[in-house]
């Protein structure tokens, strides 16, 4: 579900208590040319978004596992639906400690596509979940 600026509204309170581990605050965000911001030293603009020491994405808040610029996240951010990536499916079944566990894990698994669990939009008024219980 989007609306005129592309922001997808999964709800993302529900894929953590499905167990997704807010796994997409690890993968590569990349900013578009206008949220990019210049340097001093005169180098290119970081095309991407950084990441700790952890992995994870520097603006998540490691203590409440909230995006602390949510109202600011970048276009790629707003954009992305964890609903269409494989590694959505993997996290919740198999949980992981870092994102290259996690692509490891995807590449050696298969999920039939009928038993994949959807994480509810914001605004679906009837969120097509499958219980994890019920997909294994
Ligand atoms: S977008 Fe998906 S994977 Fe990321 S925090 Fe929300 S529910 Fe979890
Ligand atoms: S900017 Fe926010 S939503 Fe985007 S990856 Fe970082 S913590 Fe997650």
């Amino acid at each position: 579900m989007t609306d005129e600026t592309n922001t997808v509204y999964v709800d993302c309170d529900a894929g953590r208590r499905l167990g997704c581990k807010t796994f997409c605050c690890r993968l590569l965000v990349k900013l578009k040319p206008h949220e990019m911001e210049k340097r001093d030293d005169g180098l290119p603009a970081k095309g991407y978004v950084g990441k700790d020491t952890n992995g994870l994405c520097v603006h998540m808040d490691s203590e409440t596992w909230l995006c602390k610029i949510w109202e600011d996240r970048p276009e790629t951010c707003r954009e992305y639906s964890c609903n269409t990536d494989f590694l959505l499916q993997v996290a919740i079944r198999e949980g992981f400690t870092n994102i290259v566990d996690l692509a490891r894990k995807a590449s050696v698994s298969y999920i039939p596509k009928e038993t994949y669990i959807k994480v509810p939009l914001i605004q679906e008024e009837t969120p097509a979940v499958v219980e994890l219980a019920d997909a294994e």
